[in-house]
């Protein structure tokens, strides 16, 4: 289907994947797709899907399997996507979302999928003080914010604090984490596909480790006869 390097990009709200996930796209110029942005687009935009999708989203709840593989797929069947590759950031997150983009996929497949590991203590905190670019979707925090007045630094957008970071719906979602994403986890680790990353550091150290594993595991599939 494609060539370029394509990631399933894994770990916990609040690990640090959005961000890592902008640097590997710029790392391997492939496509960055965040499902969780295609959402936030889609529901402020008040498209059909947006309007279908909003309760979930707001509530921390999953958008089911079909709903989220169809938006998917229609964005890996692209030009950009087919001819450098993507990083696929917050889907698949249930055993049956990373089936069906297995089958999309075949005969080919993803390099790998990586999973950024952080202690479940540090992401509440994490989560609670993040702001984002409504436009861009670019992440601050409380304690690193924007330089000027709650303004993006890069697009000039207004930052925000997300409707789903709130410790309810963050409850909920690392519950849903629990429960839906770590057999994932185990499923890619089965099929001997799994990197595991050590999520705590600087942005710049855990990038590092990121294209480490990754480079690694590719020179090794290319190396297979
Ligand atoms: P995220 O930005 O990845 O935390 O996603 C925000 C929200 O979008 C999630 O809480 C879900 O409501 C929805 N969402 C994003 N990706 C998926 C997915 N792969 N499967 C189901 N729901 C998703």
């Amino acid at each position: 289907m494609s060539s370029g390097t394509r990631l399933v990009v894994l770990g916990i709200q609040g690990a640090g994947k959005g961000t890592q996930c902008v640097r590997l796209s710029h790392h391997y110029v492939a496509s960055h797709i965040s499902t969780g942005e295609m959402f936030r687009i889609a529901v402020m935009t008040r498209s059909p899907l947006g309007l279908k999708a909003k309760a979930l989203v707001d509530a921390g709840e999953l958008v089911p399997d079909d709903i989220v593989m169809a938006m998917v797929f229609e964005r890996l069947d692209k030009d950009d996507t087919k001819n450098r590759g993507f990083i696929l950031d917050g889907c698949p997150r249930t055993v049956a979302q990373a089936e069906a983009l297995a089958e999309f996929l075949s005969p080919e497949d993803i390099d790998a999928a990586v999973d950024i590991v952080v202690p479940a203590s540090m992401v509440m905190r994490r989560l609670l003080g993040r702001r984002v670019c409504v436009d861009c979707g670019h992440n601050y925090h409380l304690s690193a914010p924007p330089k000027v007045n709650w303004t993006c630094d890069i697009c000039g957008g207004e930052v925000v604090q997300r409707e789903d970071d709130n410790e309810e719906t963050i409850r909920r979602r690392l519950a849903l984490y629990d429960k839906e994403t770590v057999p994932l986890v185990e499923w890619y680790r089965g099929r001997g596909q799994l990197e595991s990353v050590n999520g705590v550091g600087s942005p710049d150290m855990v990038t590092a480790r990121l294209v480490r594993a990754i480079d690694a595991r590719r020179s090794k599939v290319e190396r297979q006869p």
